[in-house]
């Protein structure tokens, strides 16, 4: 088959590799229908993730057809079309029975990361992927329901959702304001509303990820280049500041902007992956009150965001900017890596 490997900091390559076989009982292969990359594919070809070993086939998003699966597989058949999740998890140690699968202590190379799927094992960016513990990973999807509204189920949507929505505690009547509207501070921003959030406010640098976000549900957007931006938000308050802050960068910058913004009371929810320290002014804050929350995506709301997709709940079909044949993968990373001149925000592979 194909697929797009990685050979060392800035190389890759659709490159053809033998197929994926069944390795345990509990496995399935999956063709993959449509595939996407993802800011942390542009990190790992940085050579920012050292965990990430030469020939890995890259890619954690897809939605694809069962091609076989392991004797041991109940709930998955094949010729099912199904989501596959980021996170690779076994449904029985203590993380994943405790609601924490992104630390399943099951997954191969590395017990206690959820995250394998190209990143220690081969991942989705190919004809082909072998998906560990399959009833667990794999979402069959409903009649209805197309694959590039339910690719953003992979990993953006549940990301935005659990881990700025929820550990951010937005209840109803908040003011939330979401700094960076890339695609998962954009999926924040589409599933705020769900538990009642009044007013969603993005705040990003670029323009045209502004108005992305008005288009997916921000009811403002400010433009953290200008002197007064803070002003600007605190103005959308009562002059206090806003109940969530979610930050959706991973920058010191960033992180330092989202506890300049929370009030007294609130709640700064951290999605960005940080590869640097962060300053925390633990001697102002401390007396605020504020909760302080990070994590990585379990997508254990998988399929209930699945449920509100398939009922046109949620507003996925922003999300997608660019098309492209898997057999251009490598034209899709020039277009998405240059996302400040395409503006490209989900670019999309379909076999
Ligand atoms: P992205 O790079 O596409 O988007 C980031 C956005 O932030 C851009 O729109 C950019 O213009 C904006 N930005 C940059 N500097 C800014 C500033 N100073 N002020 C305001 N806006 C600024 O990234 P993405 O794909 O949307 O991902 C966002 C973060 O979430 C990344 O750090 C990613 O690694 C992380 N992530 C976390 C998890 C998790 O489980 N916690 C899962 C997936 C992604
Ligand atoms: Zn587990």
């Amino acid at each position: 088959m194909k697929a797009l490997v990685y050979h060392g900091p800035e190389k890759k390559s659709w490159d053809e590799v033998p197929d994926p076989t069944l390795v345990d009982a509990t496995d399935a292969v999956v063709q993959v229908d449509t595939t996407t990359i993802c800011g942390t594919d542009l990190h790992i070809l940085k050579g920012d993730v050292p965990t990430v070993t030469e020939g890995r086939i890259l890619g954690h998003e897809g939605v694809g057809t069962v091609v076989a699966v392991g004797s041991s597989v109940r709930n998955i058949t094949v010729g099912d079309r199904v989501i596959i999740s980021c996170i690779s998890s076994c449904g029985v140690c203590t993380y994943c029975r405790s609601g924490n699968p992104s630390h399943c202590l099951a997954d191969e190379g590395a017990p206690g990361i959820g995250w394998i799927l190209g990143h220690l094992i081969d991942g989705t960016q190919a004809e082909l992927v072998r998906i560990p513990f399959a009833d667990n990973s794999l979402y069959r999807l409903p009649e209805g329901v197309a694959d590039d509204e339910a690719l953003l189920l992979s990993d953006i949507l549940p990301t935005g959702f659990e881990i700025g929505v929820q550990y951010g505690r937005v209840k109803p009547g908040d003011t939330v304001a979401v700094v960076g509207a890339g695609p998962v501070g954009l999926a924040v921003i589409a599933t705020a509303g769900l538990y009642g959030a009044a007013q969603i406010v993005a705040i990003d640098l670029d323009e045209n990820r502004l108005d992305l976000a008005k288009q997916v549900g921000a009811t403002q957007g400010v433009n953290s280049g200008a002197s007064d931006w803070k002003e600007q938000v605190l103005s959308l308050t009562d002059g206090y500041g806003v109940d969530v802050a979610v930050e959706a960068v991973g920058t010191p910058a960033t992180f330092d902007m989202c506890t300049q913004i929370v009030r007294p009371g609130g709640n700064v929810a951290n999605v960005g992956v940080h590869g640097k320290p962060v300053q925390l002014d633990l001697q102002e804050l401390w007396i605020k009150n504020i909760n302080i929350s990070m994590g990585l995506v379990n997508t254990t709301t998988l399929g209930m965001l699945l449920k509100l997709v398939a009922q046109h709940k949620l507003p996925v079909q922003q999300f997608v900017t660019h098309r492209f044949a898997l057999d251009d993968i490598v034209a899709a990373y020039e277009t998405f890596g240059n996302a400040a001149q395409t503006h490209a925000l989900k670019v999309l592979m379909t076999r």
